[in-house]
């Protein structure tokens, strides 16, 4: 016992000392190319229902594991908001991007309405170039809290607007909700953008050929084109839209590695599918979020000593239990009925719930929980993000504040 104590004292000085060794340097200990990855609701069991369905794919019980839960350093954060126990993606969003704990509904606003600015703000004006992916539309609450300020989420119109403000380099994402405005009937959002300066491209091609030459462009799903956001990547993807990893493969080439850089990608699904108790759909979101970060650690591999990675998710949503009224969880029947539903959902709510639990997937809630999400990091300065955090503090740990 007493060992045990001694060594987690030298192990948590050894923290200290890291941490503090940052506090005197700043800026020069502070990673040259950053990725931030949000998993929206994905909770520590959202992580190992998935790699149960690995381990099952591979004919075992368990030990199949997801590229960022190998990542060596890992700690868990707390996600409540500034007016509620359980936070939405906006007050989440927030709380990771600028440091602050913000009321549920707002974006890059505090609980006293006063703008706050996030990590990708701090970073960009030091220099970095910025992008901002996310497989769900790109004024939606997680994106938005990186560049926007607004009272309330659902101002969808103006949200949009404060894009060309942040300056960024790059966006990536669905397209845009309320595309032509709350009712349909004012400029579209990609005419203003491009009046300010973005090149705004519907599908690769198009990305690309408007982009050349361009140093801040936007790229939108090819399905979303002129029209209202509205996708949902794992059941509805149309052939032509492409993945997470592919939007941010996409970013890095237009972005380069010249100066330093800032990504933040949102597997904005997964979120969605768990609110609708959808287990396979759940898992794939998951398995296509890590495969973007596959993408960054590839990057990581070439350049270890400039490069951080940190992974989180924004909250736990549905209340997720592996193991739910049995001990072996039936992954063939979960698998066979999503395969013959054409990866679609058919099943209501309620029937849904039943259906996981004869699984033994428990699903509690269709809305979002308050348990701890994990955190995930490898590289330049990933130490920090060892052990019990808020996630208000995950903003200063990447600055080295
Ligand atoms: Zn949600």
């Amino acid at each position: 016992m007493k060992k045990t104590f001694a060594i987690v004292t030298a192990f948590a000085l050894a923290v200290l000392a890291l941490s503090s060794c940052c506090i005197q340097q700043k800026s020069e200990e502070k990673a040259k190319y950053v990725f931030l990855f949000i998993g929206d609701g994905m909770g520590a069991t959202h992580v190992a229902v998935t790699e149960s369905y690995l381990s099952y794919k591979a004919g075992k019980l368990g030990g199949e594991q997801l590229l960022m839960s190998q990542f060596p350093c890992y700690g868990v954060a707390s996600t409540y908001s500034a007016d509620r126990n359980i936070t939405d993606s906006s007050a989440s969003g927030t709380a990771i991007a600028c440091g602050e704990k913000a009321n549920n509904g707002t974006v890059g606003i505090n609980k006293d309405s006063v703008a706050i600015y996030s990590v990708a703000d701090a970073l960009h004006k030091e220099g970095y170039n910025v992008g901002i992916i996310s497989t769900v539309p790109i004024n939606h609450a997680t994106p938005s809290a990186f560049y926007a300020h607004n009272v309330s989420r659902n101002n969808g119109y103006e949200i949009s607007q404060d894009i060309p403000a942040s300056g960024f380099e790059y966006f990536a994402g669905a397209g845009f909700l309320e595309y032509k405005g709350k009712e349909g009937n004012d400029e579209a959002t990609d005419v203003l953008l491009e009046n300010q300066g973005y090149a705004v491209g519907y599908g690769v091609e198009e990305f690309l050929s408007k982009s050349e030459g361009k140093e801040k462009a936007i790229f939108c799903q090819a399905s979303n084109k002129e029209e209202n956001a509205d996708n949902y990547v794992s059941d509805g993807k149309e052939a032509e839209d492409i993945s997470l990893a592919q939007m941010l493969e996409l970013g890095m080439e237009f972005i380069g590695t010249d100066k330093p850089f800032f990504f933040m990608c949102e597997g904005g699904t997964i979120d969605w599918a768990a609110h609708d108790n959808r287990t396979m759909s759940m898992v794939t979101d998951v398995i296509d979020f890590d495969a973007a970060i596959k993408v960054a650690y590839d990057f990581y591999t070439q350049h270890p000593d400039e490069t951080l990675i940190v992974v989180t998710a924004d909250h736990e949503t549905g209340g997720l239990t592996l193991g739910a009224g049995s001990s072996t969880v039936k992954w063939a029947k979960l698998e066979n009925e999503w395969i013959e539903s054409g990866k679609k959902n058919v099943l209501d709510s309620e029937q849904n719930r039943e259906f996981n639990k004869s699984c033994s997937i428990g699903w509690t809630t269709g809305s979002h929980t308050g348990g701890h999400v994990p955190v995930y990091a490898i590289g330049k300065g990933a130490e920090k993000f060892i052990g019990r955090m808020d996630n208000t503090d995950i903003k200063g740990k990447i600055l080295c504040e």
